[in-house]
């Protein structure tokens, strides 16, 4: 119970945990599927030529390989966010995956029979080199920008290695056999280069994760560091200095101040132990917060060192404030008395006296110590009540009944 508000406070992981591959093939694959989109924007440059090839030539086989086209490509588009969809929710997604992968190992086939349609349509000619050359750039594009998830760069290599068959056909009287050769090494350099890609996509996913996971927890634990050195472990309340930070805010702002000390404290040291007594605090600490947390949910509370504490009161005396500080006192005090805990032994009774001041904040230390007097006061006169030291509103508030 004691550490209650430290525990609920903060609690901070002790280590980073370990990055698993299948969190960074998850990452890769959902960075991977998000690119896979603006990678299909390079498509609509072979398809523009295309088109403008089938609609010279009027021919009825190019069209349908381009509606073919277009409908692979629409086929990616939907099975890649589909898959995407299954991986963000965390789902098995092997059927999606392979469907994908269909979906582009089409589109490759495809682009190699409309280069050779468009081939026997115009020959061997510039037009249909520059096409050709086109197809094989997009492919390539295709097959860098989807080379990090693992897996895909074979359907996207097939189709690539097809479309280059294809213009090999079609041009392969015109190309030298090292020529020929060197459009072979391309199709190997080209899955040598997406393995590479692949790999370092992996480490930098790896290394990107990390950092993130660092500075996650550079902030958790500059946020606990930042708890730490405002509040009192135990209690979660504020410590002192904090206490004169946010009084120092204040300015002449009409801050009245309220001193709580349990009464015959060290009794229940004596009698039940100070692991009891620890828990006695951490509870009027908590009954403190709660009870201000109804009734003055602005003000301040701080642990002032063993059992005492302090409670400001910034504006408390503003015409629409609903409690004058000696009432809250006085809510405070009778709070105080009602505690108890069925875990607690049933002769531990639980009450504090409590010394109220006026003032600026600027005043702080002379409202401290007419607060503290008063509390004395409150002492003397039998413990278990609030005293005022201020009497402009000429009253003493009395408390219920004497301890
Ligand atoms: P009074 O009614 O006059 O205030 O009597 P008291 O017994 O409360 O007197 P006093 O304020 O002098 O005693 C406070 C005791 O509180 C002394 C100290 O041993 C004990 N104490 C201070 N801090 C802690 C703490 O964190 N845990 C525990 N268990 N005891 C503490
Ligand atoms: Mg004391
Ligand atoms: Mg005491």
């Amino acid at each position: 119970m004691a550490n209650a508000a430290y525990q609920d406070s903060y609690t901070v992981s002790p280590d980073i945990p370990d990055i698993g591959k299948d969190e960074v093939a998850r990452k890769l694959m959902l960075d991977g599927l998000e690119r896979r989109i603006a990678g299909q924007l390079s498509v609509i440059i072979p398809v523009a030529v295309i088109g403008w090839i089938a609609s010279l030539t009027d021919n009825r086989a190019l069209w349908m390989f381009l509606g073919l086209q277009i409908v692979a490509q629409l086929a990616i588009a939907g099975t890649s966010q589909w898959l995407r969809r299954a991986v963000e929710a965390g789902k098995s997604a092997a059927i999606r995956k392979s469907l994908w992968m269909v979906a582009e190992a089409s589109s490759g086939i495809i682009w190699a029979a409309m280069m050779l349609d468009v081939g026997t349509l115009i020959g061997g000619s510039d037009a249909v080199l520059t096409t050709w050359v086109t197809i094989l750039v997009t492919m390539v594009v295709s097959v860098l920008l989807a080379a990090p998830i693992a897996g895909i760069a074979f359907p996207l290599l097939g189709g690539f290695t097809a479309a280059v068959v294809a213009g090999i056909w079609l041009f392969g009287k015109d190309f030298s056999s090292f020529a020929e050769l060197a459009l072979a090494f391309m199709c190997i350099a080209l899955f040598i280069i997406a393995k590479a890609v692949n790999l370092q996509a992996h480490k930098s996913c790896h290394d990107g994760i990390e950092v993130e996971r660092l500075s996650q927890r550079l902030a958790e634990e500059l946020r606990r560091t930042s708890w730490l050195s405002q509040h009192d472990r135990m209690t979660g309340l504020l410590n002192r200095s904090a206490l004169h930070e946010r009084i120092a805010e204040l300015g002449n702002i009409p801050t009245p101040l309220i001193l709580l000390d349990i009464d015959h404290f060290k009794q229940v040291n004596d009698s039940y132990g100070h692991g009891q007594g620890d828990e006695v605090i951490a509870a009027v600490s908590a009954c403190i917060r709660e009870t201000l947390d109804k009734t003055a949910p602005d003000a301040l509370a701080a642990r002032w060192g063993g059992e005492e504490f302090i409670i400001a009161l910034p504006d408390c005396n503003a015409p629409d404030h609903q409690a004058d500080a000696a009432e809250i006192a006085e809510t405070l005090r009778s709070a105080v008395a009602k505690l108890t805990h069925p875990d607690w032994p049933a002769r531990l009774r639980v009450t504090g006296s409590l010394g109220v001041a006026y003032g600026p904040a600027s005043a702080f230390s002379a409202m401290f110590k007419s607060a503290d007097s008063a509390m004395y006061d409150a002492k003397e006169q039998g413990r278990n009540r609030v005293v005022c030291a201020d009497d402009r509103n000429g009253k003493v508030i009395k408390p219920a009944r004497a301890a």
